[in-house]
């Protein structure tokens, strides 16, 4: 599984941070990146709830 955040639309609010922190992170600018491209398998399902939570729908799993 791979995720990418779309630095475009996200908003900062945070919300993948908190289901996820140890695949997304804030940037200095205050939005999320994610830090590692390819998810471990035992981080898939709090990586897929933070897609499904993310208001802006801003993550994507490619
Ligand atoms: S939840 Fe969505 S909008 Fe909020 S920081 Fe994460 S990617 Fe950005």
């Amino acid at each position: 599984m791979k995720v990418w955040v779309d630095d475009g639309t996200c908003r900062g609010h945070g919300m993948c941070l908190t289901l996820c922190p140890e695949v997304f992170s804030l940037t200095d600018d205050g939005y999320s990146v994610a830090i590692t491209s390819d998810v471990p398998t035992e981080l898939e399902e709090a990586a897929r709830e933070a897609i499904e939570c993310c208001p802006e729908q801003a993550i994507s799993e490619r």
